[in-house]
């Protein structure tokens, strides 16, 4: 259901969150305009997220591929799509030609995989590490023991650049997040430079919905929001 009621809706949260990461911006001294909102669009549908386009909101994501099929080529080439999910090797050809940037990057494979299909576009691919600090079999993710040999491999394939991490840190209250975002930025700061040149990993994308306010606080240069703009969704 869509109305202009709902729009208001989208338009008002979008809004909210704005200016909630203004505020824990302004909390630690940093300029809010080095964090980028990434609106998470999974389960949205077509007209909600043309809502969010009319308010302004240019930067989108998903994590399925076939999800993002469906919405990626209804809208202009002005909006920026981050696939930030799971990345099966099948679908990565279909990924490099529908994303901007693939944020899951986790395995050798599959950054090869990614490295051989962009070449075949014709294109780089921007690319970030998902870091899984935590223990957590289920999650995708590369340790941080095994980041840096990855972070290498990356720098060196021609049809990539990496440009940040990405990291999703146990389901829980928002300051149980802090350790894991700090510690994301600590990892990056011993990183960059160390196995990549120097700005390399300039992008943090962590926190969502629960959390976004600690990761800036903490240093997210983007955050991932879905259900604060467009309300619940049905569980995945
Ligand atoms: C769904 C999702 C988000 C957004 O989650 P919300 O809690 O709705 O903000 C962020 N990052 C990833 C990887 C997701 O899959």
């Amino acid at each position: 259901m869509t109305g202009s009621g709902e729009e208001r809706a989208i338009e008002s949260a979008l809004a909210q969150v704005a200016g909630k990461i203004a505020a824990a911006a302004g909390r630690v001294g940093r300029d809010p305009a080095a964090v980028r909102l990434l609106a998470v669009t999974k389960y949205v549908e077509r007209a909600r997220i043309a809502a969010a386009v009319a308010a302004g909101q240019l930067l989108f994501g998903e994590n399925r591929v076939q999800e993002a099929e469906e919405k990626v080529g209804a809208f202009d080439d002005g909006l920026t799509w981050h696939m930030i999910g799971g990345l099966q090797k099948n679908k990565v050809k279909k990924a490099v030609a529908l994303f901007d940037a693939i944020q899951s990057v986790d395995s050798k494979a599959l950054a090869e995989q990614i490295d051989r299909r962009a070449g075949e576009a014709g294109r780089i691919m921007p690319v970030f590490l998902q870091v899984k600090e935590a223990d957590e079999a289920t999650k995708g993710g590369v340790s941080p023991g095994d980041a840096p040999g990855l972070i290498e491999e990356v720098c060196r394939m021609p049809n990539l650049r990496l440009q940040g991490l990405m990291t999703i840190p146990p389901w829980g209250e928002a300051e149980e997040a802090r350790p894991y975002f700090a510690g994301l930025r600590r990892y990056r700061d011993s990183w960059d430079g160390t196995y990549c040149p120097p700005g390399t990993l300039g992008e943090l994308s962590m926190g969502m919905t629960g959390d976004f306010e600690v990761a800036v606080e903490e240093g997210a240069t983007i955050v991932r929001v879905g259900s604060a703009i467009f309300g619940g969704r049905p569980r995945a």
